[in-house]
């Protein structure tokens, strides 16, 4: 299954060339071309699902047993202090390759990027969290 003019279906098929640092049947483990920081890594299935609402449960749990495998690896090899998995679905969460991929992101105590995952914290009530969770309990 894959998406006519989908840039990751032509990368995961090997159409576009890549810097692999893994493969297997189902997905493509490349270095992401404008990396928040040196060893900035994307796991993309070689089938297409947009986001994480259409990819299928089975390959959402053999993507996270990947990211965990690399996220050791990858600190082992590349003498981390730290590691970020992050995974955007939609463009109001900054998605911007509309193939579901997690973002496997080496972080050294000073990389310049200490500003890049942080939000503004809002203050809610215990009567707001009250009430957002008993709708999430639903
Ligand atoms: P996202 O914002 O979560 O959709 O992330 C998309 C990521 O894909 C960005 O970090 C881009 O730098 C990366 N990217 C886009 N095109 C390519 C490409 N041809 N090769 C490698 N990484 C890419
Ligand atoms: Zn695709």
């Amino acid at each position: 299954m894959r998406e006519e003019n989908c840039i990751f279906c032509k990368i995961a098929a090997g159409e576009i060339p890549s810097k692999t640092i893994y493969e297997d049947e189902q997905f493509r483990v490349i270095l992401d071309i404008s990396p928040a920081v040196r060893g900035h890594a994307l796991i993309i299935p070689k089938e297409h699902y947009a986001d994480i609402y259409s990819l299928p449960e089975e390959l959402a749990a053999r993507a996270i047993v990947l990211a965990k495998k690399l996220a050791v690896h990858m600190t082992e090899m590349l003498k981390c202090d730290g590691f970020n998995i992050v995974q955007n679905n939609g463009e109001a969460a900054g998605q911007t390759v509309f193939h579901f991929h997690m973002h496997l992101i080496p972080r050294y105590q000073e990389d310049g990027n200490q500003d890049k995952l942080c939000w503004n914290h809002l203050e809610l009530s215990q009567e707001e969290l009250e009430e957002i969770c008993q709708k999430l309990r639903q």
